[in-house]
């Protein structure tokens, strides 16, 4: 139950003005499905914009508002996915185009009809030898002068959705916001000189207003850890139990190779975790190729030696497949039971498999999310292992958890090398295991930054590669996002790649991105995998763990597009087997001083740690590393450098308010100000964690 004063914002976005069916899907494409929602849908920047009388006034990159008038239409090629385009031209007979992808075509044929001026405000670019707006933020008919305003928010969107119809949501979800009691400790509050949560908002949609950012990141982050640590309180509470293994199993392994030292030691945390009765929340972090899994292995062995059931929890079908064929071949001399449960399994398959999960005849079982389902019931859980972790939220953690008798260990495992500053906001207070130090033997990559124009060369290179017998991946870039579409464009991009390369190579090449259906995917990942296809085009969704140790050879355009730990996570997909391994960074012609210094840096070195930590110096704010490419941000309005300054404090008053639960002042839950909290928790959507409140 959500306490009253917060019901107005949690009403569905359609009771706002102007919101109708039509707009659920956009809205929902970007989390805007409460009016709460559309309220913390803060501004991505300002822009001031200026009124220009002809193109001549204006450069590339600059936000302008201008009368235009249309010349001509030119829809993309029937079954292409390239964008709509008009071609207008300004009073001196300038033309620019006007740039439109995927639905929003639809506006434009409406809103810029031949021979009607029109004023157009957006963002000047370059396309070829022309300049164009992709996207104009506005097209009004009348005098637009208004729209050259200093200041005006620019918002995230979807396709579908335009600027003046997110602004209109935003002012109207803001005149709901209820009086809240501070939560902030008052010291701290006063110190920084925030204002108070409902001007806090008000001003930031109106303004580039630091105080007013800081305060309402502040909140996510307190929010955040009073959650983590209501959930290690709770852990606390709930009795494990304690696994000890007699090794006989482990000692059955044939492993065709000796651990590292860096993997003869986790494997000792996590067993001294797991013979406590407390359950074990660890997560192992190590770099692509770092051997996580046979680590994982010994921490079930340990579990089933134990006479329990352990379970591998992998966030794609593809990867839980790989998982489970790789893990079935190590323990063949074992003679563990092990099983493949993904939301694919149906009828007798399905049900012979929970049968085995119940009897306990299934020791060990790797899946998808399938394995959370209600109707999955194991006989004795005792370890879940998560791979790639950062994909699953805490609620997830905690329902699997909830499968046991007593709740079972957990071991989280991770390739996104964040920095050391920020693993408490990304994971709490878990207890850490670093994999610092590959398997011996590997070859270093061979990293070459290479100029877009030498295309032909590269493609001659590739030619070669495969003649040689030998796979190759080729990644395809993010272009600039446009509008909350970037993903079209990126698949243009790709398609466009696939098909060009496709004349040249033939049935060799696959072609793989988020758009296609899974089976479609699936299968061509799989004729890649097994060798019958040479090239995988693909977009990033090769990036999370894919093995196929003959694909030597990667080539990444426009790598000045991607993030370092992106980058860094897709050229590990090379350098898998015993043959020398070459990635290639295509890279386009003016780049900026950090840019420069990005690729140089993944040129010099592959050791993640590394790469985040000089990246997150680099550039000081933006996103935070291997979040966003996971699809699944950790926080919604705190910015990387906030999580950094604000963190200590928020954290720490969190502790304040849950370790001093004694309804002192200023301190624990069940004070006034603990109630605040509770308010912020129900906000922030952490209900899971206020139902371990007193009363709640
Ligand atoms: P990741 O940490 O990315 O999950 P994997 O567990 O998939 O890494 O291991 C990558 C490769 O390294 C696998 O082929 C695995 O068999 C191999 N490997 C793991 N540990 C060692 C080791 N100690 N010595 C040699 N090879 C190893
Ligand atoms: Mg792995």
């Amino acid at each position: 139950m959500r306490p009253e004063i917060l019901n107005p914002l949690f009403a569905e976005t359609e009771a706002l003005d102007g919101v109708g069916p039509k707009l659920m899907k956009p809205l929902e494409k970007l989390g805007l499905t409460r009016i709460k929602d559309v309220a913390y849908h803060l501004p991505e920047r300002f822009v001031s914009r200026h009124a220009i009388a002809d193109l001549d006034e204006a450069g590339e990159g600059e936000q302008v508002v201008i009368a235009l008038t249309p010349i001509e239409h030119r829809s993309p090629r029937p079954g292409s996915r390239g964008p709509y385009r008009v071609l207008a031209q300004d009073a001196k007979g300038n033309v620019c185009a006007l740039t439109w992808f995927g639905k929003a075509a639809y506006t434009a044929k409406k809103l810029l009809p031949v021979g009607e001026t029109r004023w157009i405000a957006g963002r000047l670019d370059r396309y070829g030898d022309m300049l164009q707006i992709v996207h104009p933020d506005h097209v009004e008919e009348a005098s637009a002068a208004h729209l050259g305003r200093l200041c005006e928010p620019v918002y995230r969107l979807s396709e579908g959705l335009t600027q003046p119809r997110v602004a209109s949501m935003v002012e109207q979800a803001l005149t709901r916001l209820p009086d809240l009691p501070e939560w902030i400790d008052p010291g701290q509050f006063a110190k920084a000189g925030w204002p108070a949560w409902r001007d806090a908002l008000h001003l930031a949609h109106k303004q580039d207003n630091p105080k007013a950012r800081d305060r309402l990141a502040y909140d996510e982050l307190l929010a955040n850890s009073l959650a983590l640590l209501l959930v290690k309180a709770e852990g606390r509470r709930r009795r494990g139990q304690a696994l000890a293994g007699d090794g006989a199993l482990r000692a059955k392994l044939q492993l065709p190779f000796a651990l590292t030292g860096a993997q003869t030691r986790s494997i000792a945390e996590i067993a001294g975790d797991l013979a406590q009765e407390a359950p074990m929340l660890r997560l192992l972090q190590g770099d692509v190729g770092a051997g996580k899994t046979v680590v994982a292995l010994n921490a079930m062995l340990i579990a089933v030696e134990a006479g329990k059931q352990a379970a591998l929890l992998a966030p794609t079908e593809i990867l839980a497949r790989q998982h489970f064929e790789t893990l079935r071949t190590m323990l063949r001399p074992t003679g563990v039971e092990i099983a493949l449960l993904t939301g694919r399994a149906k009828g007798r398959e399905r049900e012979s498999i929970l049968m085995g999960l119940m009897d306990g005849s299934i020791q060990l079982l790797v899946g998808t999310h399938a394995i959370f389902q209600d109707t999955v019931n194991y006989r004795d859980l005792g370890l879940v292992v998560i791979d790639e972790q950062h994909r699953f939220g805490v609620a997830q953690r905690l329902a699997l958890a909830g499968k046991g008798r007593r709740a079972p260990h957990t071991l989280a495992m991770t390739a996104t090398p964040i920095p050391r500053s920020l693993t408490l906001a990304q994971y709490g207070e878990m207890d850490v295991s670093r994999l610092d130090e590959l398997p011996p033997g590997r070859q270093a990559i061979d990293t070459r930054v290479v100029p877009q124009e030498r295309m032909d060369e590269v493609v001659a290179g590739v030619e070669r590669h495969l003649a040689s017998g030998q796979q190759a991946y080729w990644v395809c870039p993010m272009v600039r996002e446009i509008d909350g579409v970037p993903d079209l464009a990126e698949i243009a991009a790709a398609e466009a790649r696939y098909a060009a390369l496709k004349e040249r190579f033939g049935e060799a090449v696959v072609l793989v991105h988020g758009q296609l259906r899974p089976e479609v995917k699936d299968a061509a990942m799989e004729r890649f995998a097994s060798g019958q296809a040479r090239l995988l085009v693909a977009t990033t969704v090769i990036e999370v763990g894919v093995d196929v140790p003959a694909a030597t050879l990667m080539v990444i355009e426009q790598a000045e597009r991607f993030g370092l730990a992106q980058l860094h996570q897709l050229r590990g997909r090379v350098g898998r087997g015993a043959e020398k391994s070459t990635c290639l960074l295509l890279r386009g012609g003016a780049l900026s001083e950090t840019a420069r210094a990005r690729l140089a840096l993944m040129r010099e070195t592959q050791d993640g740690f590394r790469i985040a930590e000089e990246d997150l110096e680099l550039r000081g704010g933006g996103e935070l590393l291997g979040t966003r490419q996971s699809g699944e941000a950790a926080f919604r309005i705190a910015n990387l450098e906030q999580m950094q300054r604000l963190l200590p404090t928020a954290h720490a008053d969190a502790r304040l308010l849950i370790e001093r639960d004694d309804g002192a002042p200023g301190g624990g839950l069940a004070s006034p100000r603990g109630e605040a909290a509770r308010l912020l928790l129900y906000l922030f959507e952490r209900d899971w964690g206020v139902q371990l409140l007193r009363g709640g």
